[in-house]
């Protein structure tokens, strides 16, 4: 989740961005992947032995993927998006105290002012860490099972899927939509908790933060969390994967195979899939192809042009003609 940009810093977002813990893409988290995956080449290494290795630095950084096309309009979808989204975002973001504040103000009125209360505890805090992020996982996920299932919000969400390579920049490749409605949804819920918590737990129901944010959060996005938009496939064991999304779990969310299309939904907590049956759990290496797995794969989604505009057209065409379609439309009819 990024938090409040000042107007006046719109232009240098992209880049304050990079340099700040509290968003997930700074160069910290980045750092930290960066790390795990060459634990990761180290363990190819031995299984391998040296002569079947790539060499390292073909091995993390694959021409074949940096010079696609998909790669490249990521790179430049980030800087413009990120300053168009810095514009929004400092309107936006003030979302969740204020629905704290509105929560607040409306408990109050229906159960009169909070009693004494407890003591002041420590307890509380990690309670109210815990429950934010709980409750921000489920919005995120909820969030994005509706992306996928409503056609007219899957026009906006093809964004994000329709890239054929991916690199920890895929992350940003988000339609600014989407990203709004994300933000003033996961705002909302995450100011609401926190209301009903300081009325019942009192001002000591805090949360515990690391970098201005969640520690729960940064922790997240320390482990590895920019490896799901990469080649580095590091998959946890079966019964770990019902409760922590891995980078694994996200490529196959990305792929064109339709037997994982619509699965692992999850941004922190793969439960709630679990508990909705949308749980894609691979118990060994999977061969994956990004993209969209339809007929507009291979081209149509590498331009700026393309990535802001086409979800504004399609979903629009959608409505006009009432297209009731599935929310992709396959070429190969299901089998
Ligand atoms: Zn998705
Ligand atoms: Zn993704």
């Amino acid at each position: 989740m990024d938090k409040e940009t000042g107007f006046s810093n719109i232009f240098l977002a992209p880049f304050q961005q990079l340099l700040d813990p509290a968003y997930r893409m700074s160069i910290l988290y980045l750092a930290s992947s960066l790390v795990v995956a060459l634990a990761a080449y180290m363990v190819i290494k031995l299984r391998k032995g040296e002569a079947e290795t790539v060499p390292l630095l073909r091995w993390l950084l694959p021409l074949e993927v940096l010079r696609h096309p998909s790669a490249q309009v990521d790179f430049v979808f980030y800087f413009v998006n990120k300053i168009l989204l810095a514009a929004i975002y400092a309107s936006v973001f003030v979302t969740a105290p204020l629905a704290q504040k509105a929560t607040l103000a409306l408990v109050n009125s229906l159960f009169g002012p909070p009693g004494a209360g407890f003591e002041p505890h420590f307890g509380f805090s990690i309670l109210a860490t815990a429950l934010t992020i709980l409750v921000l996982d489920f919005a995120l996920w909820f969030l994005h099972y509706v992306f996928h299932k409503v056609p007219f919000l899957w026009d906006y969400h093809k964004v994000h899927h329709s890239a054929e390579v991916m690199t920890p920049i895929t992350a940003a490749r988000m339609h600014p939509v989407e990203e709004v409605l994300d933000s003033l949804t996961a705002g909302a819920c995450v100011g609401v908790t926190y209301g009903v918590l300081q009325y019942v737990l009192g001002p000591a129901a805090i949360q515990i933060k690391i970098f201005d944010i969640n520690i729960i959060l940064a922790v997240f996005f320390l482990a590895a969390f920019h490896l799901r938009h990469s080649h580095v496939w590091i998959r946890y064991p079966v019964w770990l994967q019902h409760i922590l999304v891995c980078p694994a779990q996200h490529q196959i969310h990305h792929s064109i195979d339709r037997k994982h299309w619509d699965k692992n939904m999850g941004f922190i907590f793969a439960f709630w899939d679990w508990a909705a049956g949308t749980l894609y759990a691979p118990k060994g290496k999977e061969e994956i192809t990004y993209g969209l797995g339809t007929d507009e794969d291979g081209g149509t989604w590498h331009s700026l042009r393309a990535l802001y505009f086409l979800p504004f057209r399609q979903s629009l065409e959608r409505l006009r003609t009432r297209k009731k379609t599935e929310t992709r439309n396959p070429s190969e009819p299901a089998e």
